[in-house]
Protein backbone atom coordinates (compact mmCIF):
# COMPACT_ATOMS: atom_id res chain seq x y z
CA UNK A 1 0.00 0.00 0.00
CA UNK A 2 0.86 3.43 -0.99
CA UNK A 3 0.54 6.14 1.57
CA UNK A 4 -2.29 7.54 0.56
CA UNK A 5 -3.98 4.01 1.00
CA UNK A 6 -2.62 3.49 4.40
CA UNK A 7 -4.13 6.63 5.19
CA UNK A 8 -7.29 5.74 3.98
CA UNK A 9 -7.30 2.50 5.43
CA UNK A 10 -6.64 3.83 8.78
CA UNK A 11 -9.72 6.44 8.72
CA UNK A 12 -7.03 9.29 8.97
CA UNK A 13 -8.96 12.85 8.53
CA UNK A 14 -8.47 16.30 9.84
CA UNK A 15 -7.75 16.57 13.42
CA UNK A 16 -7.70 20.32 13.25
CA UNK A 17 -11.53 20.40 12.96
CA UNK A 18 -12.27 20.48 9.71
CA UNK A 19 -12.28 16.53 9.52
CA UNK A 20 -11.23 16.42 5.98
CA UNK A 21 -9.92 13.30 4.55
CA UNK A 22 -6.40 12.96 4.74
CA UNK A 23 -5.80 10.41 2.00
CA UNK A 24 -7.14 12.83 -0.52
CA UNK A 25 -4.72 15.57 0.18
CA UNK A 26 -2.00 12.52 0.69
CA UNK A 27 -2.20 11.76 -3.37
CA UNK A 28 -2.18 15.47 -4.75
CA UNK A 29 0.84 16.75 -5.82
CA UNK A 30 2.00 20.19 -4.68
CA UNK A 31 5.13 22.41 -4.50
CA UNK A 32 4.53 23.23 -0.55
CA UNK A 33 3.38 21.35 2.85
CA UNK A 34 2.46 23.09 5.90
CA UNK A 35 1.68 22.10 9.52
CA UNK A 36 -0.80 23.95 11.21
CA UNK A 37 0.73 24.03 14.57
CA UNK A 38 -1.24 27.82 15.17
CA UNK A 39 -3.78 26.80 17.88
CA UNK A 40 -5.52 30.29 18.23
CA UNK A 41 -8.55 29.03 19.53
CA UNK A 42 -8.67 31.10 23.41
CA UNK A 43 -8.01 28.31 25.81
CA UNK A 44 -7.35 25.28 23.51
CA UNK A 45 -3.94 24.32 24.57
CA UNK A 46 -3.92 20.67 22.99
CA UNK A 47 -1.73 21.31 19.24
CA UNK A 48 1.04 22.87 21.92
CA UNK A 49 0.84 19.55 23.95
CA UNK A 50 1.08 17.08 21.29
CA UNK A 51 3.77 19.47 19.84
CA UNK A 52 5.52 19.32 23.11
CA UNK A 53 5.09 15.46 23.80
CA UNK A 54 5.21 13.62 20.40
CA UNK A 55 7.07 15.89 18.11
CA UNK A 56 9.16 13.17 16.65
CA UNK A 57 5.77 11.34 15.07
CA UNK A 58 4.53 14.88 14.06
CA UNK A 59 7.91 15.32 11.60
CA UNK A 60 8.15 12.14 10.85
CA UNK A 61 4.27 11.90 9.80
CA UNK A 62 5.19 15.26 7.99
CA UNK A 63 7.90 14.12 5.81
CA UNK A 64 6.03 10.78 4.68
CA UNK A 65 3.71 13.52 3.00
CA UNK A 66 6.48 15.52 1.88
CA UNK A 67 7.83 13.00 0.04
CA UNK A 68 4.01 11.31 -1.15
CA UNK A 69 3.09 14.85 -2.25
CA UNK A 70 6.08 15.57 -4.35
CA UNK A 71 6.33 18.97 -2.10
CA UNK A 72 9.78 20.58 -2.49
CA UNK A 73 9.66 21.81 0.90
CA UNK A 74 7.51 22.02 4.07
CA UNK A 75 6.76 25.17 6.41
CA UNK A 76 6.21 23.92 9.92
CA UNK A 77 3.79 27.06 11.20
CA UNK A 78 3.81 27.49 15.05
CA UNK A 79 3.58 30.61 17.50
CA UNK A 80 6.52 32.12 18.57
CA UNK A 81 5.52 32.12 22.10
CA UNK A 82 4.98 28.69 22.07
CA UNK A 83 9.35 28.02 23.14
CA UNK A 84 9.39 25.18 24.35
CA UNK A 85 7.42 23.10 21.69
CA UNK A 86 9.57 25.02 19.26
CA UNK A 87 12.53 24.29 21.11
CA UNK A 88 10.88 20.23 20.70
CA UNK A 89 10.47 20.72 17.24
CA UNK A 90 13.03 22.65 15.78
CA UNK A 91 16.33 20.76 15.76
CA UNK A 92 14.32 17.75 14.22
CA UNK A 93 13.83 19.95 11.04
CA UNK A 94 17.63 20.09 9.93
CA UNK A 95 18.49 18.98 6.86
CA UNK A 96 15.07 17.71 5.96
CA UNK A 97 13.77 20.60 3.75
CA UNK A 98 11.34 21.59 6.48
CA UNK A 99 11.70 25.61 7.54
CA UNK A 100 10.08 26.69 10.92
CA UNK A 101 7.34 29.86 9.93
CA UNK A 102 7.37 31.80 13.52
CA UNK A 103 3.14 33.26 13.70
CA UNK A 104 2.10 35.85 16.17
CA UNK A 105 0.11 35.55 18.69
CA UNK A 106 -2.83 36.86 16.85
CA UNK A 107 -6.42 35.32 16.16
CA UNK A 108 -6.88 33.28 13.50
CA UNK A 109 -3.25 33.06 12.26
CA UNK A 110 -4.61 28.99 11.86
CA UNK A 111 -6.87 29.64 9.52
CA UNK A 112 -5.56 28.09 6.17
CA UNK A 113 -5.80 31.56 4.07
CA UNK A 114 -3.86 33.78 6.65
CA UNK A 115 -1.17 30.62 7.02
CA UNK A 116 -0.43 29.90 3.45
CA UNK A 117 0.16 33.49 3.16
CA UNK A 118 2.05 33.96 6.29
CA UNK A 119 4.88 31.25 5.33
CA UNK A 120 4.40 31.18 1.43
CA UNK A 121 3.54 34.62 1.02
CA UNK A 122 0.82 33.47 -1.68
CA UNK A 123 -3.11 34.28 -1.86
CA UNK A 124 -5.77 31.53 -1.99
CA UNK A 125 -7.73 32.64 -4.92
CA UNK A 126 -11.05 33.97 -3.37
CA UNK A 127 -13.18 30.61 -2.85
CA UNK A 128 -10.44 28.64 -3.59
CA UNK A 129 -8.13 26.01 -1.42
CA UNK A 130 -4.60 25.58 -0.66
CA UNK A 131 -4.22 23.46 -3.44
CA UNK A 132 -5.22 25.90 -5.49
CA UNK A 133 -2.13 27.88 -5.17
CA UNK A 134 0.13 24.58 -4.59
CA UNK A 135 0.09 23.59 -1.27
CA UNK A 136 -1.71 21.33 1.29
CA UNK A 137 -2.24 22.11 4.90
CA UNK A 138 -2.39 19.54 7.58
CA UNK A 139 -2.89 20.01 11.31
CA UNK A 140 0.43 18.84 13.91
CA UNK A 141 -1.98 16.30 15.10
CA UNK A 142 -2.95 15.41 11.47
CA UNK A 143 0.76 14.54 10.67
CA UNK A 144 0.88 12.46 14.01
CA UNK A 145 -2.02 10.58 12.82
CA UNK A 146 -0.63 9.81 9.31
CA UNK A 147 2.92 8.55 11.06
CA UNK A 148 0.72 6.00 12.63
CA UNK A 149 -1.31 4.96 10.14
CA UNK A 150 2.04 4.68 8.25
CA UNK A 151 2.50 1.64 10.50
CA UNK A 152 -0.88 0.18 9.97
CA UNK A 153 -2.48 1.85 13.00
CA UNK A 154 -5.97 3.18 12.54
CA UNK A 155 -7.15 6.17 14.22
CA UNK A 156 -8.92 5.10 17.30
CA UNK A 157 -8.18 8.26 20.02
CA UNK A 158 -8.10 11.52 20.00
CA UNK A 159 -6.03 13.81 21.62
CA UNK A 160 -8.42 16.77 23.28
CA UNK A 161 -7.67 19.02 26.00
CA UNK A 162 -10.92 19.73 28.80
CA UNK A 163 -9.97 23.11 30.30
CA UNK A 164 -12.06 26.13 31.96
CA UNK A 165 -14.40 25.44 35.07
CA UNK A 166 -12.68 22.32 35.52
CA UNK A 167 -10.40 21.12 38.58
CA UNK A 168 -7.54 19.47 36.30
CA UNK A 169 -7.33 21.40 33.31
CA UNK A 170 -5.41 18.51 30.91
CA UNK A 171 -4.39 17.29 27.71
CA UNK A 172 -4.67 13.74 27.24
CA UNK A 173 -6.27 10.85 24.64
CA UNK A 174 -9.27 8.94 25.08
CA UNK A 175 -11.18 6.83 22.78
CA UNK A 176 -13.37 8.06 19.86
CA UNK A 177 -16.50 8.14 21.18
CA UNK A 178 -16.22 8.96 24.80
CA UNK A 179 -19.48 10.92 26.69
CA UNK A 180 -18.46 14.58 27.28
CA UNK A 181 -19.62 13.32 30.37
CA UNK A 182 -16.65 10.94 30.92
CA UNK A 183 -14.23 13.48 29.92
CA UNK A 184 -15.34 15.84 32.28
CA UNK A 185 -14.75 13.65 34.82
CA UNK A 186 -11.63 12.51 34.23
CA UNK A 187 -10.28 16.33 34.38
CA UNK A 188 -11.42 16.03 38.05
CA UNK A 189 -15.14 17.40 37.55
CA UNK A 190 -16.57 20.78 37.55
CA UNK A 191 -16.04 24.36 39.66
CA UNK A 192 -18.99 24.96 39.09
CA UNK A 193 -22.96 22.59 38.98
CA UNK A 194 -24.54 24.52 36.91
CA UNK A 195 -22.71 24.40 33.54
CA UNK A 196 -22.36 24.97 29.71
CA UNK A 197 -19.70 23.09 27.33
CA UNK A 198 -17.84 24.66 24.14
CA UNK A 199 -17.00 22.10 22.11
CA UNK A 200 -13.51 22.93 19.99
CA UNK A 201 -13.60 26.22 20.83
CA UNK A 202 -15.84 29.62 22.20
CA UNK A 203 -15.04 31.55 18.62
CA UNK A 204 -15.74 28.30 16.28
CA UNK A 205 -17.04 25.67 18.30
CA UNK A 206 -20.49 25.01 19.49
CA UNK A 207 -22.23 25.23 22.82
CA UNK A 208 -23.88 22.41 24.66
CA UNK A 209 -25.26 21.28 27.75
CA UNK A 210 -26.14 17.62 26.70
CA UNK A 211 -22.84 15.22 28.49
CA UNK A 212 -24.16 12.60 26.71
CA UNK A 213 -22.21 13.89 23.35
CA UNK A 214 -19.56 11.87 22.58
CA UNK A 215 -15.41 12.38 21.00
CA UNK A 216 -15.56 12.46 17.11
CA UNK A 217 -12.26 12.55 15.30
CA UNK A 218 -12.42 16.28 14.91
CA UNK A 219 -13.11 16.69 18.90
CA UNK A 220 -10.40 19.44 20.02
CA UNK A 221 -11.21 19.88 23.38
CA UNK A 222 -14.12 21.21 25.98
CA UNK A 223 -14.21 24.32 27.69
CA UNK A 224 -16.65 24.38 30.42
CA UNK A 225 -18.38 28.16 31.61
CA UNK A 226 -20.38 28.88 34.16
CA UNK A 227 -24.25 28.64 32.85
CA UNK A 228 -24.53 32.60 33.71
CA UNK A 229 -20.65 33.59 31.73
CA UNK A 230 -21.12 35.83 28.96
CA UNK A 231 -20.32 33.49 26.15
CA UNK A 232 -22.87 31.08 27.05
CA UNK A 233 -25.56 34.05 27.68
CA UNK A 234 -24.59 35.15 24.24
CA UNK A 235 -24.72 31.97 22.19
CA UNK A 236 -27.58 30.67 23.70
CA UNK A 237 -30.07 32.81 22.57
CA UNK A 238 -32.56 32.33 20.18
CA UNK A 239 -31.30 32.66 16.41
CA UNK A 240 -34.35 34.87 15.88
CA UNK A 241 -33.15 37.11 18.23
CA UNK A 242 -29.92 37.62 17.22
CA UNK A 243 -31.66 38.94 14.00
CA UNK A 244 -34.06 40.85 15.62
CA UNK A 245 -31.82 42.84 17.80
CA UNK A 246 -29.44 43.12 14.77
CA UNK A 247 -32.04 44.71 12.56
CA UNK A 248 -32.86 47.56 14.56
CA UNK A 249 -29.72 48.11 16.51
CA UNK A 250 -27.18 47.98 13.68
CA UNK A 251 -25.60 51.64 12.89
CA UNK A 252 -23.45 50.28 9.96
CA UNK A 253 -20.14 51.28 11.95
CA UNK A 254 -18.44 48.74 9.76
CA UNK A 255 -16.24 47.87 12.65
CA UNK A 256 -17.38 44.45 11.89
CA UNK A 257 -15.47 44.50 8.24
CA UNK A 258 -12.68 46.82 9.31
CA UNK A 259 -11.36 44.38 11.90
CA UNK A 260 -12.10 40.91 9.59
CA UNK A 261 -9.34 39.43 9.04
CA UNK A 262 -10.91 37.87 5.53
CA UNK A 263 -11.67 41.17 4.81
CA UNK A 264 -7.98 42.49 5.54
CA UNK A 265 -6.43 39.29 3.50
CA UNK A 266 -8.30 41.31 0.14
CA UNK A 267 -11.02 38.84 0.04
CA UNK A 268 -14.66 40.69 -0.23
CA UNK A 269 -16.08 39.75 3.01
CA UNK A 270 -18.63 42.64 4.60
CA UNK A 271 -20.11 41.66 7.19
CA UNK A 272 -21.76 45.42 8.02
CA UNK A 273 -22.98 44.68 4.85
CA UNK A 274 -24.51 41.59 5.34
CA UNK A 275 -26.01 43.12 8.50
CA UNK A 276 -28.30 45.30 6.27
CA UNK A 277 -29.82 42.13 4.98
CA UNK A 278 -31.78 41.83 7.82
CA UNK A 279 -33.84 44.65 7.07
CA UNK A 280 -34.02 44.00 3.40
CA UNK A 281 -36.70 40.84 4.03
CA UNK A 282 -38.31 41.43 0.58
CA UNK A 283 -36.06 42.60 -1.90
CA UNK A 284 -32.04 43.37 -1.77
CA UNK A 285 -31.45 40.55 0.68
CA UNK A 286 -29.78 38.77 -2.14
CA UNK A 287 -27.42 41.87 -2.93
CA UNK A 288 -26.27 41.74 0.87
CA UNK A 289 -26.04 38.23 1.39
CA UNK A 290 -23.13 38.22 -1.13
CA UNK A 291 -20.79 39.91 0.77
CA UNK A 292 -20.51 36.68 3.35
CA UNK A 293 -20.08 33.94 0.78
CA UNK A 294 -16.21 34.17 1.62
CA UNK A 295 -16.55 34.13 5.35
CA UNK A 296 -14.45 31.58 7.56
CA UNK A 297 -16.84 31.79 10.14
CA UNK A 298 -13.81 32.67 12.79
CA UNK A 299 -16.66 34.88 15.21
CA UNK A 300 -14.18 38.03 15.32
CA UNK A 301 -16.70 40.16 14.24
CA UNK A 302 -19.39 39.04 16.81
CA UNK A 303 -16.96 38.53 19.79
CA UNK A 304 -14.72 41.06 19.14
CA UNK A 305 -15.22 43.62 16.66
CA UNK A 306 -18.71 44.88 17.02
CA UNK A 307 -19.60 48.03 19.67
CA UNK A 308 -23.02 46.81 20.04
CA UNK A 309 -22.96 43.02 20.90
CA UNK A 310 -24.72 42.09 17.45
CA UNK A 311 -24.26 38.98 15.78
CA UNK A 312 -22.83 39.53 12.30
CA UNK A 313 -20.93 36.26 12.16
CA UNK A 314 -24.72 34.80 12.49
CA UNK A 315 -26.05 37.12 10.02
CA UNK A 316 -23.00 35.73 7.55
CA UNK A 317 -23.80 32.10 8.39
CA UNK A 318 -27.66 33.20 7.44
CA UNK A 319 -26.64 34.49 4.75
CA UNK A 320 -24.38 32.02 3.49
CA UNK A 321 -27.13 29.57 4.21
CA UNK A 322 -29.53 31.28 2.21
CA UNK A 323 -27.20 31.36 -0.74
CA UNK A 324 -26.90 27.78 -0.77
CA UNK A 325 -30.89 27.50 -0.71
CA UNK A 326 -31.30 29.63 -3.94
CA UNK A 327 -28.22 28.31 -5.78
CA UNK A 328 -26.15 31.15 -5.80
CA UNK A 329 -23.00 31.64 -5.58
CA UNK A 330 -20.60 34.64 -5.29
CA UNK A 331 -17.29 35.12 -7.74
CA UNK A 332 -15.41 37.96 -6.68
CA UNK A 333 -14.11 39.81 -9.22
CA UNK A 334 -11.27 42.43 -8.06
CA UNK A 335 -8.07 41.27 -7.61
CA UNK A 336 -6.96 39.85 -3.91
CA UNK A 337 -4.85 42.16 -2.60
CA UNK A 338 -3.94 42.43 1.14
CA UNK A 339 -5.30 45.19 3.01
CA UNK A 340 -2.66 47.69 4.04
CA UNK A 341 -3.71 48.30 7.81
CA UNK A 342 -3.32 44.20 7.98
CA UNK A 343 -0.76 44.03 10.22
CA UNK A 344 -1.76 47.31 12.37
CA UNK A 345 -5.04 45.40 13.01
CA UNK A 346 -4.60 42.23 14.02
CA UNK A 347 -6.04 41.09 17.23
CA UNK A 348 -3.68 39.81 19.43
CA UNK A 349 -4.84 36.77 21.63
CA UNK A 350 -4.61 38.31 24.78
CA UNK A 351 -6.34 41.25 24.05
CA UNK A 352 -8.97 38.69 22.78
CA UNK A 353 -9.35 36.39 25.80
CA UNK A 354 -9.65 39.76 27.98
CA UNK A 355 -12.51 40.71 25.72
CA UNK A 356 -14.22 37.50 26.14
CA UNK A 357 -14.16 37.54 29.93
CA UNK A 358 -11.67 34.24 29.85
CA UNK A 359 -8.78 35.66 31.58
CA UNK A 360 -9.42 33.60 35.19
CA UNK A 361 -9.72 30.13 32.69
CA UNK A 362 -6.48 30.57 30.91
CA UNK A 363 -4.56 27.77 32.11
CA UNK A 364 -1.88 25.76 30.95
CA UNK A 365 -3.60 22.39 30.03
CA UNK A 366 -0.68 19.71 30.69
CA UNK A 367 -0.29 16.44 29.28
CA UNK A 368 -1.25 13.51 31.43
CA UNK A 369 -0.50 9.94 29.48
CA UNK A 370 -3.34 8.15 31.25
CA UNK A 371 -6.67 8.11 29.29
CA UNK A 372 -10.81 7.41 30.03
CA UNK A 373 -11.45 3.88 30.00
CA UNK A 374 -15.00 4.02 28.91
CA UNK A 375 -17.22 1.10 29.59
CA UNK A 376 -19.17 1.60 26.31
CA UNK A 377 -18.27 4.58 23.04
CA UNK A 378 -20.89 5.83 20.35
CA UNK A 379 -19.04 5.94 17.40
CA UNK A 380 -20.44 8.11 15.12
CA UNK A 381 -20.80 7.53 11.53
CA UNK A 382 -20.15 11.09 10.15
CA UNK A 383 -16.75 12.32 11.87
CA UNK A 384 -15.64 14.43 8.86
CA UNK A 385 -16.27 15.77 5.52
CA UNK A 386 -18.30 14.02 2.76
CA UNK A 387 -20.70 11.05 3.37
CA UNK A 388 -20.89 9.24 6.35
CA UNK A 389 -19.77 5.90 6.45
CA UNK A 390 -21.87 3.00 6.38
CA UNK A 391 -21.64 0.40 8.97
CA UNK A 392 -20.16 -3.50 8.28
CA UNK A 393 -21.28 -5.08 12.04
CA UNK A 394 -24.07 -6.06 13.15
CA UNK A 395 -25.63 -5.99 17.03
CA UNK A 396 -24.04 -8.37 19.17
CA UNK A 397 -20.62 -9.23 17.09
CA UNK A 398 -17.41 -9.05 19.25
CA UNK A 399 -15.01 -6.18 17.56
CA UNK A 400 -11.43 -5.94 18.89
CA UNK A 401 -9.81 -2.94 19.16
CA UNK A 402 -8.80 -0.91 16.38
CA UNK A 403 -11.10 -3.26 13.76
CA UNK A 404 -12.95 -1.48 11.28
CA UNK A 405 -16.82 -0.99 11.54
CA UNK A 406 -17.66 1.19 9.06
CA UNK A 407 -16.49 2.29 5.49
CA UNK A 408 -16.63 4.73 2.90
CA UNK A 409 -19.27 4.44 0.60
CA UNK A 410 -18.14 3.30 -2.66
CA UNK A 411 -16.54 5.87 -4.73
CA UNK A 412 -17.39 8.90 -2.19
CA UNK A 413 -15.52 11.21 -0.35
CA UNK A 414 -15.26 9.67 3.26
CA UNK A 415 -13.23 7.70 5.80
CA UNK A 416 -13.09 4.18 7.39
CA UNK A 417 -13.84 4.39 10.89
CA UNK A 418 -12.32 1.99 13.73
CA UNK A 419 -13.00 0.50 16.92
CA UNK A 420 -11.74 2.69 19.55
CA UNK A 421 -12.32 -0.17 22.48
CA UNK A 422 -12.45 -4.06 22.58
CA UNK A 423 -16.21 -5.29 22.98
CA UNK A 424 -19.39 -6.15 22.27
CA UNK A 425 -21.67 -3.85 19.31
CA UNK A 426 -24.80 -3.83 21.05
CA UNK A 427 -26.59 -0.95 19.11
CA UNK A 428 -26.29 -0.06 15.14
CA UNK A 429 -28.25 3.00 13.49
CA UNK A 430 -27.69 5.30 10.66
CA UNK A 431 -25.59 7.62 12.42
CA UNK A 432 -23.80 5.86 15.15
CA UNK A 433 -22.60 2.60 16.46
CA UNK A 434 -22.15 1.58 20.18
CA UNK A 435 -20.14 -0.70 21.72
CA UNK A 436 -19.87 -1.84 25.42
CA UNK A 437 -16.82 -3.64 27.42
S1 LIG B 1 -19.87 46.36 14.03
FE1 LIG B 1 -21.91 45.89 14.81
S2 LIG B 1 -23.02 47.83 14.74
FE2 LIG B 1 -21.18 48.08 13.48
S3 LIG B 1 -21.84 47.55 11.39
FE3 LIG B 1 -21.06 45.69 12.29
S4 LIG B 1 -22.84 44.70 13.18
FE4 LIG B 1 -23.42 46.81 12.80
S1 LIG C 1 -16.89 35.58 11.09
FE1 LIG C 1 -16.90 37.78 10.79
S2 LIG C 1 -14.78 38.40 11.07
FE2 LIG C 1 -14.75 36.19 10.72
S3 LIG C 1 -14.48 35.93 8.52
FE3 LIG C 1 -16.68 35.96 8.90
S4 LIG C 1 -17.28 38.05 8.61
FE4 LIG C 1 -15.08 38.06 8.86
Amino acid sequence: MNLSEKILDSGVVGAGGGGFPTHVKASSKVEFLLANGAECEPLIHKDYEIMLNFPSEIVSGMELMLSATGSKHGYFGIKLKNEKAIDRIEPLLKGKNISLTGLGDFYPSGDEYELVYEATKRLIPAGGIPLNVGCVVNNVETFYNIYKASKGESVTQKFLCVTGAVKKPSSFFTPVGTSFRELIAFAGGTTTSDFGIFVGGVMMGSLTFDLDEVVTKTTAGLIILPKNHYLIQRKNQPEHNWHRIGKSACDQCSYCTEFCPRYLLGYDVQPHKVMRSLGFTKTGEAVWNQMAELCCACGLCTLYACPEDLFPKEACDRAKVEMRKSGTKYIQQKPVIVHPMKNGRRVPLKQLINKLRLKEYDYHTPYTSASPDPASVKIMLKQHAGQPSKAIVKTGQHVSLGERIASVPDDSLGANIHSSIEGMVTEVTDTFIRIKH
